[in-house]
């Protein structure tokens, strides 16, 4: 994660709703189907106290927002975040419906959070959060209802102690396929960790096979060097790329000969930063944003590419692994501006696929090796990619438009079968 946080105002409620507003217009939806696809059903607020290591007390509040269950029960990840909000977890919630129906996942959309800075927290105060958090939100939860799994700042580790709490409130039964992200050993599915990056790496070589432009020698950019930023930045290298500029939430790093993404991981992973890592040059935050380069992949945090730089990114093809990392002003912008953008609801939705995999097998406590969860995962974001390339170049409109029209007439053909209940 990364990425100096936030103007003063919340944009990505209003811009996931505003890119939802505009294929439903081109598809020219009838009213009920936009009351009920616009908003979700079901937001829920949770405070909780906890007991800190230095014997004090604090509240937490946490979220879970739901779509309407259209096409399958909810799903998406748990973020913890100082700036979380309603709002945001709402937007997010939002950003997994399309998601999962882009990719024709059998699942509405879904998101969690708990306000809380875990960079400030010993790993006692997480999991008491962690745990609290899921017996709190558990009654909306369930395989058939709602499955949450990692986003920024959970991961395998999170999972592990919910399936455990869940598995409490049932008699100590143990109940994996309430969470997806989970370690191996307890129900988790091969290729999960690298899912989102490697997703993402398939569908950047898809985009650049239609623009005919060559990944070998192609400078890429990366903001965010968590799972998600870290692995596709060895992707991209291991497919010939050099990546040129790296940063997380404390600074960046920068060298035009390239940053090998590997020894950069070892770096981060023994100092906390990729700061300071050899051989680089200091880079903020914004500045890296404005590198020239061929590729750049947001991989941190919302609302990043705004009207104030949208128009200083000298990329060529932006490749979104962050959730809404760019505001509807900016998509405006870099639209004029010929820049390709792969947006956040077709490049990010590897991280699910493998989720959904996941799921499966759990149901089936039957599990797949490494190279059928690639091997699959390959073939849903290529085929997501196709569909909604077909629609770029059918209907002539940008990739966002073009995968927000692939996912909305999708939810909305379901929902007009089923009807609208009294
Ligand atoms: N948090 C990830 C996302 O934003 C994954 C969600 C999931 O696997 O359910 O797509």
């Amino acid at each position: 994660m990364a990425g100096a946080r936030k103007q003063s105002e919340v944009k990505m409620l209003q811009t996931a709703q505003h890119f939802f507003d505009v294929a439903a217009k081109r598809l020219n939806l009838e009213e009920g189907l936009i009351v009920l696809l616009r908003h979700p059903k079901r937001k829920l607020i949770v405070n909780f106290p906890i007991k800190m290591d230095d014997g004090s007390v604090t509240n937490f509040e946490g979220y879970r927002v739901q779509c309407h269950a259209i096409t399958g029960p909810g799903k998406g990840g748990i973020r913890y975040h100082p700036e979380t909000n309603l709002e945001e977890v709402e937007a997010l919630a939002i950003l997994m419906n399309w998601k999962c129906a882009v990719s024709g996942l059998p699942f509405s959309g879904a998101k969690g959070g708990v306000r809380c800075n875990p960079e400030k927290m010993s790993v006692g105060e997480i999991e008491r959060v962690t745990r609290r958090y899921a017996a709190e939100i558990a009654v909306i939860l369930g395989p058939d209802v709602d499955i949450p799994a990692p986003d920024v700042f959970t991961g395998p580790r999170e999972m592990a102690w919910i399936v455990d709490t869940i598995s409490m409130h049932h008699h100590g039964e143990f109940m994996p396929g309430w969470v997806t992200g989970k370690p191996k050993l307890l129900g988790g599915s091969e290729g999960r960790e690298a899912a989102t990056g490697r997703g993402g790496y398939f569908v950047l070589l898809e985009t650049l096979e239609h623009l005919q432009f060559k990944l070998e020698g192609a400078r890429v950019v990366v903001q965010g060097f968590g799972n998600v930023g870290s692995s596709i930045a060895r992707f991209c290298v291991a497919g010939g790329a050099k990546v040129i500029a790296v940063s997380d939430v404390r600074g960046g790093v920068a060298n035009a000969k390239g940053i090998d993404p590997v020894a950069l991981k070892e770096h981060e992973r023994r100092t906390g930063s990729v700061v300071d890592f050899k051989n680089t040059e200091a880079i903020t935050n914004k500045d890296l944003l404005e590198t020239d380069c061929d590729i750049l992949v947001p991989s941190a945090i919302e609302d990043q590419i705004t009207k104030a730089n949208a128009h200083k990114i000298r990329a060529k093809v932006i490749l979104e692994l962050a959730n809404g990392p760019t505001t509807m002003e900016a998509d405006k912008i870099l639209h004029e501006r010929g820049i390709f953008v792969i947006p956040d609801i077709l490049a990010n939705s590897g991280g699910v696929t493998v989720s959904y995999f996941e799921w499966v097998q759990d149901r089936y406590r039957y599990f797949w090796d490494a190279d059928r969860v690639d091997e699959r995962l390959e073939q849903f974001m290529t085929e997501a990619f196709r569909r909604v390339l077909q629609t770029h170049l059918r209907d002539k409109v940008d990739m966002r438009t073009a995968a927000y029209l692939t996912a909305v007439s999708h939810v909305a053909e379901a929902a007009r079968a089923r009807g609208l209940y009294a």
